[in-house]
Formats: C-alpha cells, sequence, structure tokens
C-alpha cells in the first residue's frame, strides 16, 4: 500500500491511502493515540531524543502518531515537505510571524488580509518594534520593500473583500529582495490553488474550513518544503506549547476523504448563486473571483483551478445598513456567524470603511458561505429577503 508503488496516484487517491496495519487488527480508520506521557524504553532512549526527528515520539505536546498522520496528508495536499498542525487557523498565522520576525524586522501585509492577522502584526509593531507596512493586493507597484523586509504576508483571495493577488510576481519580488513569502490560502483549501507550486515559502491553512468541514474543530496548518525554514517554525511550535489534540485530528482525518467532493460540489453551487444574485437589481456588485470584472478575475482564471464557495455581495448605495441587516435576519437557510466551511449557508455583514484605501463600493457589504442546501431552495430563500428592499 505504499505510495511509492504508485506514483501516478492523484491526490484524492493518495489521500485514502497509508493505513498502518497494527498486528492482526486491520481496519480502514485509524486509531486515535492519545498522550501526555510518552514513555522511554530506558534511560539512554531518554537521553538520545531529538525533538527534530519526527519519527521519534517524546511527549504528546510533540506529537502522537494520529497528529503526526494528519500532519502528512496536509503536507501532501498542499505540495509541501513538511508541516505543523496548530490549535487555530489564526495561530498558524501568529506563530509564523513570531518565529521569523525581531525587532527592526519589517513585515509587508496586504490591506485585505484576515482582520486577525492584522491586529496581530500590529500588535507586534507596537510591543516589539517590528516595522509594519501594507500593500494593494491588486498593486505590484504598492509592495513597497525596505532593507529590512523579512516577510511578504499575501492572503489570496482576500477576506471578505476577495480580491485574488498576483503570487507568482509577489514571490518573484519577494525573492529579489531577500525575503520569505507566506500564504493564507485557506479559501483554496489546498485544492483551487497551491501556493508552495507558485513558488511560495510558507502556505497557511484553517483547518478549521473545509478540512474539518463540521464547523465544530478549530485548527490550523502551516506547510513548508525547506527543512531549515521548517525547523525554525518548529521550534517555536515546541517552545510556545501550540499543539494540537489527536482527538480534533482525527475528526479532520474522517472529514478529508470526502473534502475535496464537498468542496467541488459547494463550488458549483456558490457560482450559480453568484450568477443569479448579479441579476439582482439591489444588489451592486457581486466579489466572486469566478466572475468576469471581479478583482483578480484573470488573474484567479490563470492560477486557480476552483473556487471555495465563499463570496461577498455588495448592495446598492441606497439601500441602508438597517435595512441590510433586515436583510439578513429575514434569510431562514443562511445562520448568521463567524467561520465557515461546514454543511450550513452562513451570512455575515461586514463594515467595509476601514479596510481598503481604494475600496470603491458606497453600498453595504454581507459575505456568503454557500453549504450542502439545494442550490434552487437556497435561491428561493434569497429572493425572498431580497424582497421588497428596493421600494
Ligand atoms: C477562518 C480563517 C482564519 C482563522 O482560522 P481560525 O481557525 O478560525 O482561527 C484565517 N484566515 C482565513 C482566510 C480564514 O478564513
Amino acid at each position: 500500500m505504499a505510495n511509492s508503488k504508485h506514483p501516478a496516484n492523484k491526490t484524492q487517491t493518495r489521500l485514502l491511502q497509508g493505513h498502518e496495519a497494527s498486528g492482526s487488527f486491520r481496519s480502514l480508520s485509524s486509531a486515535v493515540e492519545r498522550a501526555s506521557t510518552v514513555v522511554f524504553p530506558d534511560v539512554a532512549a531518554l537521553r538520545q531524543r531529538d525533538w527534530r526527528d519526527e519519527t521519534q515520539y517524546a511527549y504528546g505536546l510533540s506529537g502522537t502518531p494520529t497528529t503526526r498522520r494528519l500532519a502528512r496528508k496536509i503536507a501532501m495536499l498542499e505540495s509541501g515537505e513538511h508541516c505543523l498542525l496548530l490549535p487555530s487557523g489564526l495561530a498558524a498565522i501568529s506563530l509564523t510571524m513570531l518565529s521569523l520576525l525581531k525587532t527592526g524586522d519589517h513585515v509587508l501585509l496586504p490591506e485585505n488580509a484576515y482582520e486577525p492577522a492584522i491586529e496581530f502584526a500590529k500588535f507586534l509593531q507596537s510591543q516589539y518594534g517590528i516595522g509594519l507596512d501594507f500593500y494593494d493586493p491588486l498593486d505590484i507597484a504598492s509592495v513597497q520593500f525596505t532593507p529590512a523586509t523579512r516577510l511578504l504576508w499575501v492572503e489570496t483571495p482576500g477576506s471578505v473583500s476577495m480580491e485574488v493577488a498576483d503570487l507568482p510576481a509577489l514571490n518573484r519580488l519577494a525573492k529579489a529582495h531577500g525575503a520569505l513569502v507566506a500564504v493564507d490560502a485557506t479559501w483554496a483549501a489546498s485544492i483551487a490553488m497551491r501556493p508552495l507550486e507558485l513558488g511560495a515559502d510558507i502556505s497557511i491553512q484553517a483547518l478549521t474550513k473545509y478540512q474539518s468541514g463540521g464547523s465544530d474543530v478549530l485548527m490550523g496548518s502551516i506547510v513548508t518544503r525547506d527543512k531549515q525554514l521548517h525547523q525554525r517554525l518548529a521550534l517555536t511550535h515546541m517552545q510556545s506549547g501550540t499543539g494540537v489534540s489527536p482527538e480534533d485530528c482525527n475528526i479532520v482525518l474522517r472529514s478529508l476523504p470526502h473534502y475535496k467532493l464537498r468542496y467541488d460540489a459547494q463550488d458549483i453551487s456558490a457560482r450559480k448563486i453568484a450568477s443569479w444574485l448579479q441579476q439582482q437589481p439591489a444588489i451592486a456588485a457581486v466579489l466572486h473571483p469566478s466572475l468576469a470584472g471581479a478583482p483578480g478575475h484573470d488573474i484567479w482564471q490563470r492560477d486557480f483551478s476552483a473556487a471555495a464557495s465563499l463570496f461577498s455581495i455588495v448592495f446598492q448605495p441606497q439601500i441602508s445598513q438597517a435595512a441590510i441587516d433586515h436583510f439578513v435576519d429575514q434569510l431562514q437557510l443562511f445562520h448568521i456567524g463567524f467561520s465557515w466551511g461546514g454543511s450550513h449557508s452562513l451570512a455575515l455583514p461586514y463594515d467595509m470603511s476601514n479596510t481598503r484605501k481604494s475600496w470603491p463600493y458606497e453600498g453595504g457589504l454581507v459575505r456568503l458561505y454557500i453549504g450542502l442546501e439545494d442550490t434552487d431552495d437556497l435561491i428561493a430563500d434569497l429572493e425572498q429577503a431580497l424582497n421588497g428592499l428596493l421600494t
């Protein structure tokens, strides 16, 4: 069953391989190995332990067979070599910044990044004197490196406002300036686009989303190819005690075999709904990267093979925020709540006034996540909630 015997297997097939048989019991599921204490056969083995050796086990915090099994699958999905698992997507973001930046260094973030990532970079700036500047994800000329720039942060498409950035161009620019590139590619979910294949150094996922799939697990991953870079991140990971629960890993492991099928089905449904919304007079813009005219659409077409079922709609400017809030409240099948990637559709109004310098819309914005409900039912629900908004 070794992968090496099947070099041509596609990722979806490889996801279902790699079961370790223990003794005469052979099942298609994997055990949940739990531990705080890991016991050593003797003192010599205790003394010989090396935290960098991922075939060894030393303490529950630094890994069990269950957590390592998931880490290997995520590294494979991301076309990477090494994977660290963390208790949330945000923890993966903050640990990456914390590991790679020190006082006097400089980091560049896109204006449209996940807001808690921006808040953490601001915290590093005020507490540790790490320089911080922002760039426009649609304007390469706005990416201003300094001699101290060590890290270029990318999120594509951007949270909520959905601009697709030119990642290969950003990678080339960062290489020329000796900076590392870290990409929050949660929307692409290792399916639509893989940052490491496009030349980035670090790919970050909130596994909380499609990979766990049930709106009930928080987890993040950091995947790299370069061993030294991995070890810099792994040292902070160990020193900060940010290990994950084997139970949670097992929930993600159960979900992974079918997460691409969900992603693809929800993609089709979301594109139908996005196109329908484009025809509605109350809607000024549908921010879905697959639509012609969406910000960065041409780059999405070049670099992505699919789309997540998460996109935003902008209302006509004459529709008040109170009316938009009422629209969200009127929805019966869309729930109101943060995060996404589960079975249920979600809707969330966002205030965009403080995000991008050049935000071109006056009307209010609502982010929609399309779940696994029937597409026609979701359209009917949106239709009844939109009813009367322009009168
Ligand atoms: C959800 C999300 C995160 C954070 O993940 P958590 O597990 O909720 O901390 C980070 N980046 C993006 C783009 C996300 O959508």
